[in-house]
C-alpha cells in the first residue's frame, strides 16, 4: 500500500493547552488514518489498533517489516484488562506503580486487538503514556492507539515534529507539533507472560525486553525477580542470542556514516579517537564525534556535538537521537563516539547507541566487552 497526502502539521501550545483542538486529529484516527503525536518518550505514529487497515497503513508509511508487533496505547489504566487476557497480578503492580508513563507492559492478547497489529503474536505490548497531548488524543479518539515511533524504519527515534516531517510528510495526513520531548528514548518494556514454577508453584518472572527510563533496579522495587532478558544487555552482537522483542533484531537508530564507539579511560578514549579522526580525515572523509561537556574541547573532528554531562543521563538521552539525526543533516562521514555507563538509565543510553553503531565498539582497556 502506498498512499500520498498532504501532510498537516498541527501546532499545539501546551501552555494554554485545550483539548478540543485535537479532535481532527482524533477524527483521523477513528476513520482508520494515521497521525503522528508527541508523547513523553518519543513521537509515535498513530492508527486505530483494532483496525487491520490502519495497522497495514502504519507498516507501510515506516517501512516497518510487519512481523515487528505495535505497542497499544490506553487511556485509562482499566483498559489493560480489555486489550490484555489473564493479566498477571505483577502487571497490574507495574501499571498501578509506574502509569501513566514510559513503561509498556507485555500480557497475553484480547480477541479485540487482532494479530496485524501485533505482528501475528498471541501477546500485546501495553502503554499508558503520561504526555496530556498524547493521552487526550487516545481518549477523543475512542480507539486503542498502536504507535510505533514515528520514524523511518531503520532511522533515530522521532524527539520532534520536525524529525516525524522528515520521514513522513507526505505519507500520513497529520503530525502534531506539541515541541520536544522530555525523555527522549522509547519505553522501558516488560515482558509479564514469562511463567516459571518455584517450587513447584507457577509465578511470572517479568522480563526487561528493551531498557529505558523505567530502569531494573525501580521494576525490582515492585517484584524483584525482574531481569533483563539476555539479548538487551549483550555488549556484543551475538547470533545465538534471540531477541525476544522482535523490533530489537533490527539494524536501528542509525546514522548514515560509519559510527564506531570506543570505551576505556577518558584520555585513552580522547587520544585514540583524535587518532582515527586524522586517518578518516587523510582519506577526505567528513569526521563527527559524539562527545561530552567534559571533554568536547579535546577533540579535532569537523564535527564535535557534546551530549550534556556525564553524569547527567537524562539529559544525554534527551539529545541522543536529535544530535544521530543532525549528523546525517551535517552530512558526517565518519562518527565516533565515547561510551557511558551499562547500568541505571546509562543501559538504555547503551543499548540504543550500540545499535546505532551497529555493536561496533572497540575496548581500549582490557576486553571488558563481553556478554
Ligand atoms: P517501537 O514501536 O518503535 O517503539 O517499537 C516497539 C518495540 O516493542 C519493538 O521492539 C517490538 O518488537 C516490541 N514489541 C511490541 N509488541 C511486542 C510483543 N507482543 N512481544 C514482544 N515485543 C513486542
Ligand atoms: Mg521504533
Amino acid at each position: 500500500m502506498s498512499e500520498s497526502y498532504k501532510t498537516e502539521l498541527l501546532k499545539v501550545d501546551r501552555g494554554n493547552f485545550d483539548p478540543v483542538c485535537l479532535l481532527p486529529a482524533a477524527k483521523l484516527l477513528s476513520e482508520g488514518e494515521l497521525v503522528a503525536f508527541p508523547t513523553e518518550t518519543v513521537y509515535g505514529l498513530g492508527g486505530n489498533a483494532e483496525d487491520t487497515t490502519a495497522s497495514a497503513r502504519i507498516y507501510a508509511a515506516k517501512g516497518r517489516p510487519s512481523d515487528n508487533p505495535l505497542i497499544v496505547h490506553i487511556s485509562e489504566k482499566e483498559e489493560l484488562l480489555k486489550v490484555g487476557r489473564d493479566v498477571p497480578e505483577v502487571a497490574l503492580k507495574f501499571a498501578e506503580k509506574f502509569w501513566p508513563g514510559p513503561l509498556t507492559i507485555i500480557v497475553k492478547r484480547a480477541e479485540i486487538i487482532p494479530k496485524t497489529t501485533t505482528g501475528g503474536l498471541d501477546t500485546v505490548a501495553v502503554r499508558l503514556p503520561s504526555d496530556e497531548i498524547a493521552r487526550s488524543l487516545i481518549r477523543l479518539s475512542g480507539v486503542y492507539v498502536a504507535a510505533p515511533s514515528a520514524n523511518k524504519s531503520g532511522r533515530p527515534s522521532t524527539t520532534r515534529a520536525e524529525h516525524c516531517m522528515e520521514d513522513l510528510d507526505g505519507k500520513i495526513p497529520m503530525v502534531i507539533d506539541g515541541g520536544p520531548v522530555k525523555i527522549g528514548l522509547e519505553s522501558t518494556i516488560v515482558d509479564c507472560t514469562n511463567e516459571i514454577s518455584e517450587n513447584g508453584v507457577k509465578k511470572v518472572k517479568p522480563m526487561i525486553l528493551r531498557p529505558g527510563y523505567i530502569t531494573l533496579e525501580k521494576l525490582r522495587e515492585i517484584e524483584p525477580a525482574t531481569e533483563y532478558d539476555p539479548a538487551v544487555i549483550a555488549r556484543v552482537k551475538n547470533e545465538n542470542i534471540k531477541a525476544k522483542a522482535p523490533g530489537m533484531k533490527y539494524r536501528h537508530y542509525a546514522p548514515k556514516g560509519e559510527f564506531v564507539i570506543y570505551e576505556g579511560d577518558s584520555e585513552q578514549v580522547i587520544a585514540k579517537i583524535n587518532e582515527e579522526v586524522a586517518k578518516m580525515r587523510a582519506l577526505g572523509k567528513k569526521t563527527a564525534v559524539l562527545a561530552t561537556e567534559e571533554s568536547k574541547d579535546f577533540y579535532d573532528a569537523d564535527i564535535v556535538v557534546s551530549l550534556g554531562r556525564r553524569k547527567d543521563e537524562e539529559e544525554i538521552a534527551t539529545k541522543l537521537f536529535d544530535v544521530l539525526r543532525g549528523f546525517d543533516e551535517m552530512g558526517a562521514e565518519a562518527i565516533f563516539g565515547e561510551c557511558f555507563e551499562f547500568r541505571g538509565i546509562g543501559q538504555a543510553i547503551m543499548n540504543r547507541l550500540l545499535k546505532a553503531a551497529g555493536y561496533n565498539i572497540v575496548s581500549l582497556n582490557g576486553g571488558k566487552n563481553e556478554v
